[in-house]
């Protein structure tokens, strides 16, 4: 349920309905637009339903929210949420663009790519420590040494930097390091990890499960801020479908089927989607043209050398194209790139 305030409410008829909601033990959330104060309520509604709240001063209406998910849906919060990742922001004047190799292997290849990523227009530099491997025999990642990494390679380049987090281990390293968590595909519906990752306090990309609707993203998404933690952005990188010619299926509608649903930053990951590199760029104009706020794009020094994901991984050339190819459809987007 979720109590829409007259655009003229003051702070008193707010905290009425703030202290109505907490004596029947329920949590109220609020959401300050600029023109109105939404009141979210979190709990057994059904308590409410003697205090009359439609006739309370300063309510405009009471809108049931029918959707499980409440903190992360438009109807509580109908302005776009702007999310800040170290110096860079995510939301909807900007196109972020999140790029650098799948795995952190060394010092050299995550500098080197640092460096290029950041020069061809990168805002966000992602990297592996964590690596949730299919196989247990496959490379698993630097774990702390590969933060430390990232770490240096922010400080020689102001890029903010992104990691994904495998297990409560790893999150409780990860908060020394990043600007941001990602939960990664394999982990959407990993409940306790998803709350860590909410109490952290730290921003988190929350990337689609598998097999995952957009309601059990959303749902997911309401672990974290559910937690006191709003810094959320979501991540479609493609879904498992019977078609065998991409390593996943981008599902493109996500992008503005979130939009109508949720409030939350969505950015696309076209690498992980096609596991192909040609069709890397392609997909990347598509999901600016839908609406995402950014993109995720693997990018390797070599990535016939790579330890991990070096089909779909860009050479530093083709980044560089790429970004610069790109510059006209964020132009056309109204998005600052
Ligand atoms: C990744 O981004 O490195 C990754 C493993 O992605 P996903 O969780 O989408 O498979
Ligand atoms: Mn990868």
């Amino acid at each position: 349920m979720i109590i829409i305030m007259k655009p003229n409410a003051d702070e008193t008829a707010i905290n009425h309905i703030v202290a109505t909601i907490e004596n029947k033990g329920l949590i109220a959330h609020l959401s300050k637009g600029a023109e109105v104060t939404i009141i979210g309520v979190i709990g057994d509604k059904t308590k409410l339903l003697d205090a009359n709240l439609e006739i309370a001063p300063g309510v405009d209406r009471v809108v049931a929210v029918t959707e499980s998910y409440k903190l992360s849906n438009r109807k509580f919060h109908p302005d776009n949420s702007i999310v800040s990742v170290g110096n860079t922001v995510v939301g909807p004047n900007n196109l972020t663009i999140m790029a650098g190799p799948c795995a952190i292997e060394n010092e050299e290849q995550l500098m080197q790519t640092a460096i290029a990523v950041k020069k061809a227009g990168a805002n966000v530099l992602r990297g592996g420590a964590y690596k949730p491997r299919t196989s247990p025999y496959s490379f698993q990642g630097l774990e702390e040494y590969g933060l430390k990494l990232m770490d240096q390679a922010r400080k020689e380049t102001g890029l903010s930097i992104v990691c994904e987090v495998t297990s409560h281990r790893a999150i409780e390293a990860a908060v020394k390091y990043v600007d941001m968590l990602q939960i990664g595909a394999r982990n959407m519906q990993n409940f306790e990890l998803l709350k860590e990752a909410g109490k952290s306090g730290v921003p988190v990309l929350l990337k689609r499960g598998i097999a995952a609707t957009i309601d059990e993203w959303l749902n997911a998404a309401e672990y974290i801020i559910a937690e006191g933690n709003n810094n959320v952005v979501l991540c479609e990188r493609g879904i498992r479908t019977y078609e065998t010619a991409t390593r996943n299926t981008l599902d493109m509608s996500a992008v503005p089927v979130i939009k109508s649903k949720s409030h939350l930053p969505i950015i696309v990951d076209p690498s992980h989607a096609t596991g192909v590199r040609d069709y890397v760029a392609p997909l990347a104009k598509g999901a600016i043209a839908t609406g995402a706020d950014g993109l995720m794009i693997e990018v390797h020094p070599c990535p016939e050398c790579a330890l991990s994901d070096g089909p779909q991984s860009l050479t530093f050339e083709q980044f560089e194209q790429l970004c610069n190819e790109l510059k006209p459809y964020a132009n056309l987007a109204g998005r600052i790139f």
